[in-house]
C-alpha cells in the first residue's frame, strides 16, 4: 500500500505489438556527432561518450502538440536515433552489448538551450537545460531484428517543412554497441531503459506553431507541433 497512487509509467508503442514497452530510464549522449561538437564550441571526444539523463516523465509522444516550454526563450530541436534495450548489461563486452538492443525510434531530445547554456557558464548541471516535461519526444519503436545493419541510414529533421538537420548514423562518434557497453560500466543497464545517442550539426530554435518532422530511414516518423506557451 501507498499513501497515493502514482500514475504508470509511460510506455513507448512498437511496431508489430499490441503492447508497450514501458520505460524505466532515459539517458542521453552528449557531443556524439563531430560537426555537432563544433558548432556547439567544442572540438570532439574520441576518449569516450558522456552522459546526462531525463526522467521517464520527460516522455512525450509523436504527433502531439506540446506548448512551448516554460522558463526558456530558445527552445531547440535535437533530433536523433533512440535505442530501447531489451535485456540486463552490465560491464557488457561489445557482443552482449549487441545482443541487448531490443529497439530503435526516432526522437527529439528538446533542449532549453539558454537554461543549459547558463548550466555551462556556471559549471552547474544541465537538468534545467535538458529535463522537462515534454523535452523527450519518442515515435514507435521498431525492433532491431527489422531493421538493416546501422551505417547508411539518413536522419533528417525538417521544420515547416525546412531541412534542418541531416545526417547519417555512420557520423556517430562512439556508434550504438560502444555506448551500451561503455554506459553498462556505471548502470546495470535494464529492460525499459532508452538511450537517446546523440544528435548532429544543425540544431535550432522552435516557436509556436512550428511543425517538425524527423526521419530515420527504416524507421517510424516523428511528428511535432509547437503550440503556444502555458
Ligand atoms: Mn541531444
Amino acid at each position: 500500500m501507498s499513501l497515493f497512487d502514482l500514475p504508470p509509467l509511460p510506455e513507448v508503442p512498437v511496431l508489430g505489438e499490441t503492447e508497450g514497452y514501458p520505460v524505466r530510464r532515459i539517458f542521453c549522449v552528449g557531443r556524439n556527432y563531430a560537426d555537432h561538437a563544433r558548432e556547439m564550441g567544442h572540438e570532439p571526444d574520441l576518449e569516450a561518450p558522456f552522459y546526462f539523463t531525463k526522467s521517464p516523465l520527460a516522455i512525450c509522444h509523436s504527433g502531439a502538440t506540446i506548448p512551448y516550454a516554460p522558463g526558456t526563450a530558445d527552445l531547440h530541436h535535437e533530433m536523433e536515433l533512440v535505442v530501447a534495450l531489451g535485456a540486463p548489461a552490465f560491464r557488457a563486452t561489445r557482443e552482449e552489448a549487441e545482443a541487448a538492443i531490443y529497439a530503435y525510434a526516432c526522437g527529439l531530445d528538446m533542449t532549453r538551450r539558454d537554461r543549459q547554456q547558463d548550466g555551462k557558464d556556471k559549471r552547474r548541471p544541465w537538468d534545467l537545460g535538458k529535463d522537462f516535461e515534454d523535452s523527450a519526444v519518442i515515435a514507435p519503436l521498431t525492433k532491431a531484428s527489422e531493421v538493416a545493419p546501422l551505417g547508411p541510414q539518413r536522419l533528417t529533421l525538417a521544420v515547416n517543412g525546412t531541412l534542418r538537420q541531416d545526417a547519417t548514423l555512420d557520423l556517430l562518434l562512439h556508434d550504438v554497441p560502444a555506448v551500451i557497453q561503455h554506459l553498462s560500466g556505471y548502470y546495470h543497464l535494464a529492460p525499459g531503459d532508452l538511450i537517446y545517442t546523440g544528435t548532429p550539426a544543425g540544431v535550432g530554435a522552435v516557436v509556436e506553431g512550428d511543425v517538425l518532422r524527423g526521419e530515420i530511414e527504416g524507421l517510424t516518423p516523428l511528428d511535432l507541433t509547437i503550440g503556444p506557451a502555458e
